[in-house]
């Protein structure tokens, strides 16, 4: 593809143009050497490559759009026809190979599916904003890689956007001039007035002027056809003046005289769509596709990619000229953004590494202050441990000596009690005192070893009692039976 590959204006400057256009001296041959037909071999180089061209076309669903493409190429795209119904704008990009005499073309067609049917204007046209930006980015990939074949490498940048505006011979809506201000720094738009012999001629020159006001007001730059090359000048600049162009795309053909011609028939004649009355269709046809398609091309690659390419390299780092716009080769913008990250990674691990002993130490503190609480907190127990542990020691020694005292009291009881049963019988009693004394002594003798023991000893004692005397009541309730058998003699 022959694409010009020209330096951007801002790297030359104008002294170095003059000082180089002074060392070089202009001379003349005084015979033919041959390279006069290197044009010759340029334009055989390029019909031997093929061209390539790639049109966008956005406009609402049902504009005419696919039919304008149609009938410019005077092929059938057979594009289907879309729906309003897509929740979001998608881009449909189809390439054709087209042949015309022995050149080739290889011509993309990108369509805007869905575009202006969403309520959120910003969804419509930030899609297309972003498939240009999308082929720029592979473009400058491709540059940018060590082994790049941008020779057969299929270009995909958009090189002309015509832009349909609905013929409501009011105004521009408010989506073309915001689609259209998005997209004019990244691409040619050419507007086009589209199903223009649905508003009359007069309205039609009206909606023009006003239009072309509109787009000035708002800052919009659309695509200017070419007026320094002398040949096409004129042509150009007139052609300037009928901008936008009022179109009628058919493929429908009509017998006009003796002549078959590409024409929207109505109940009341016929609009021919390459009769200039009707249309400004051929002039689209002769600006886009005969006389500036080259224009198109180099203007894409020139102005728009390049200002794509030097934003997107100035956002990595790259610039032509260093402190005190000293020019700077590529090679030393590497050096000093080198040496700029590895200084900017030193010192953020330098920051990591002290926010980190800083952590560490906070940590610290916290966990030595929790350590001190827990410390505190067990002296504290263990205090109040000690002196629970003393007055239960107090209390159990306090109950010691009153159960001694108790069994004491008990055992003197035990012994009154022993003295009331003696005259019920002298052997029982003398059995029973010789048991009670030495339970008492086994009572006083117990009552000096643990309180455990000596509650145990008790029980049984007090069991041993309760026998006695229960035997004893037994052998009294006997005596006095016998007694009452065998009275005694009365005297
Ligand atoms: P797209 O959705 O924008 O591609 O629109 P189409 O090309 O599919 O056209 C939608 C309808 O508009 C079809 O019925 C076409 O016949 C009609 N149409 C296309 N161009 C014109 C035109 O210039 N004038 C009029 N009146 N109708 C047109």
């Amino acid at each position: 593809m022959p694409t010009k590959t020209t330096c951007p204006s801002s790297q030359v400057s104008d002294d170095e143009q003059k000082q180089k256009r002074e060392n070089t001296r202009s001379l003349t041959m005084s015979g033919h050497v041959g390279f006069e037909s290197l044009p010759d071999q340029l334009v055989n180089r390029s019909i031997q490559q093929g061209f390539c061209f790639n049109i966008l076309c956005v406009g609402e669903t049902g504009i005419g759009k696919s039919t304008l493409i149609d009938t410019l190429f005077n092929t059938n795209f057979a594009d289907h026809e879309s729906s309003h119904f897509f929740p979001h704008v998608r881009l449909k990009a189809q390439t054709y190979e087209l042949h015309e005499s022995n050149v080739r073309l290889k011509l993309t067609i990108v369509n805007t599916v869905g575009f202006g049917d969403q309520i959120n204007k910003e969804e419509s046209y930030q899609p297309v904003v972003d498939y240009i930006d999308a082929q720029f980015e592979a473009y400058l990939q491709e540059e940018l890689k060590i082994k790049r074949s941008l020779f057969n490498y299929h270009d995909s940048r958009i090189h002309v956007c015509l832009y349909f505006i609905s013929p409501t011979g009011h105004s521009l809506k408010t989506l073309d001039l915001l689609t259209m201000k998005s997209l004019d720094s990244k691409v040619n738009i050419i507007p086009v007035i589209a199903k223009a012999d649905i508003i009359s001629k007069a309205e039609l020159q009206k909606f023009k002027i006003k239009l072309m006001s509109e787009l000035v007001s708002s800052g919009v730059q659309i695509y200017q056809f070419p007026t320094d090359d002398e040949t096409i000048a004129k042509i150009n600049a007139s052609m300037n003046g009928h901008l936008p162009f009022a179109v009628v795309g058919s493929m429908d053909e009509v017998k006009i005289g003796n002549k078959m011609v590409k024409a929207r028939q109505y109940p009341w004649g016929v609009v021919q769509v390459e009769n200039e009355n009707h249309s400004d269709f051929v002039k689209l046809r002769e600006m886009l596709i005969c006389t500036n398609m080259e224009d198109l091309r180099e203007q894409t690659h020139t102005r728009h990619y390049e200002l794509y390419r030097r934003c997107k390299l100035e956002e990595m780092g790259f610039t032509d000229v260093g402190p005190e716009n000293k020019p700077l080769s590529l090679q030393e913008t590497y050096e000093a953004k080198r040496h700029e990250f590895y200084g900017e990674r030193q010192r953020k691990e330098e920051e990591m590494k002290q926010m980190f002993v800083q952590r560490v130490k906070e940590k610290e503190a916290i966990l030595k202050e929790a350590e001190r609480e827990l410390q505190a907190k067990f002296e504290h127990l263990k205090r109040v441990h000690q002196e629970e542990r003393m007055k239960l020691e107090e209390k159990r020694r306090l109950l010691e000596e009153e159960i001694i005292a108790f069994s004491k009291k008990k055992a003197t009881s035990e012994i009154y009690q022993n003295q009331s049963y003696m005259a019920s019988g002298s052997n029982l009693k003398k059995d029973k005192d010789r048991k009670k004394i030495s339970n008492a002594q086994v009572l006083e003798g117990g009552s000096k070893r643990a309180s455990e023991s000596m509650r145990a000893g008790s029980l049984v004692y007090r069991a041993q009692l309760e026998g006695e005397s229960r035997r004893a009541r037994e052998s009294l309730r006997a005596g006095s039976l016998s007694y009452r058998a065998h009275p005694l003699p009365q005297h």
